[in-house]
């Protein structure tokens, strides 16, 4: 038994689909995992027709490889897993090694098989495969039924050049692209519970995601700026986050708060922050904005106030909440594994210096003309030579 050799195997539809750039995908995938998965015994990882095979160490125990596939299933571009054994080419060697993966994902009442094989130089076909394991997984399994539709496991055997890959135990995967074939972006990430949920998303389209914060430091404490680091942490367990740009705002909500009018406050605030994102963008080569917004949620968050903070920059603003509702978005913070310290206690910047009634309905000549006494590119060009950056990935 010590020789077996468990294998994960990594299905990715969505990149199956890519033609011509597919192969740039795999390898951007087997990348990420590799940089990722550095706690688990790992040998290799391998591309076969539409898959990826991650070697494990022999003498690996099964808890460690279930726990290794669950881990790889929240990697963005990780359609499915499933966790086997590698073995030889030969059909009593399959059968066995087919027992004996799916005796690992039990309980359940039915199954099937269903085999590939890559070449033709395998003398069985894979309807034949299907029927003679399926045979031997029968005897072994009395209790159980053969069930071609919706099965509760699914006994995969690929055949492939030099060996055969069997598995049984399988997962659903997060879906999407891998992180880095899709470009860069800069998101404006709050300690909130909004933004983490939408840079998220963004990095499940495979963007490669860099992050600003805005604290009201030194007007208020420096707390959020610790519980975003907090945040990234959770978001780098998985790949998802680079750099985290930290600003001390608050000097500069202080300026603006005592040279314009008090209703516009939040929106000039905004419009800031957006130019100091689109600073960053500009610096990393990044292609876009993203925000947490969505619809109508708070006061800032109209379409009028939308199109004047969107007017500061000339980059696309993509804002993947925006028909969200809050208890969705709740919902996907708790899954993300970020809600509960997007739930602690911290000043947010936004409501520094709050005025009594906010604009709802920016107008945005009205803006412009009260911004023009600010010297806002001095100060872009301070805030960036003064910007702490918070290195990530971490590992
Ligand atoms: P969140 O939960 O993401 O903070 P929110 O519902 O509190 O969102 P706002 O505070 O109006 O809404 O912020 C809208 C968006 O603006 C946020 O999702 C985030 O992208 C950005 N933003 C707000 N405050 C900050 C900040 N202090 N630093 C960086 N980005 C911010
Ligand atoms: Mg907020």
């Amino acid at each position: 038994m010590e020789d077996l050799q468990r294998v994960i195997l990594v299905h990715y539809h969505e990149i199956g689909l890519k033609g011509h750039n597919r192969s740039k995908f795999e390898k951007r995938l087997v990348r990420n995992l590799e940089a990722l998965l550095t706690d688990y015994p790992l040998v290799t990882i391998h591309r076969i027709s539409g898959r990826l095979i991650v070697f494990l160490k022999e003498g690996c125990e099964k808890d460690v490889a279930f726990e290794c596939a669950r881990f790889i299933s929240r990697v963005p571009g990780v359609a499915r897993v499933s966790c086997g054994f590698k073995c030889e080419r030969d059909m009593d060697a399959m059968g066995g090694i087919a027992k004996l993966a799916l005796a690992e994902a039990a309980p359940f009442e039915s199954f099937k098989v269903s085999a590939r094989r890559a070449h033709t130089d395998f003398p069985i076909d894979s309807m034949q495969m299907n029927r003679d394991i399926g045979a031997v997984l029968c005897e072994a399994n009395p209790d159980a039924s053969v069930k071609m539709k919706n099965p509760d496991v699914t006994v995969g055997v690929e055949v492939v050049q030099n060996a055969v890959y069997i598995y049984a135990f399988s997962i659903p995967g997060i879906g999407g692209l891998p992180v880095g074939v899709s470009g860069k972006v800069v998101c404006l990430l709050s300690s909130g519970i909004d933004s983490p949920v939408a840079l998220w998303r963004m990095a499940r389209r495979g963007a490669r995601c860099f992050a600003v914060h805005f604290s009201g430091s030194p007007e208020t404490s420096d707390t959020s700026e610790y519980l975003v680091q907090d945040i990234a942490d959770v978001l780098d367990e998985y790949g998802c986050i680079s750099d985290v740009y930290i600003v001390s705002f608050g000097e500069y909500q202080k300026e603006i708060a005592l040279s314009c009018p008090p209703e516009l406050r939040v929106i000039l605030y905004r419009r800031l922050m957006f130019k100091v994102a689109a600073a960053i963008a500009a610096r990393i080569g990044a292609g876009a904005l993203v925000t947490g917004e969505s619809l109508g949620q708070v006061a800032s968050q109209t379409l009028a106030n939308i199109q004047c903070t969107d007017a500061a920059v000339s980059l696309p603003v993509f804002r993947p909440l925006i028909g969200t509702g809050k208890q969705e978005i709740i919902y996907e913070a708790q899954e993300l594994g970020t809600f509960k310290i997007s739930t602690e206690d911290a000043p947010d910047c936004c409501t520094l210096f709050m005025p009594r009634n906010p604009e709802t309905h920016g107008k945005l000549s009205v803006v412009e003309e009260a911004e023009s006494v600010l010297d806002e590119d001095e100060w872009i060009e301070r805030i960036l030579s003064e910007v702490r950056i918070v290195k990530y990935p971490k590992r």
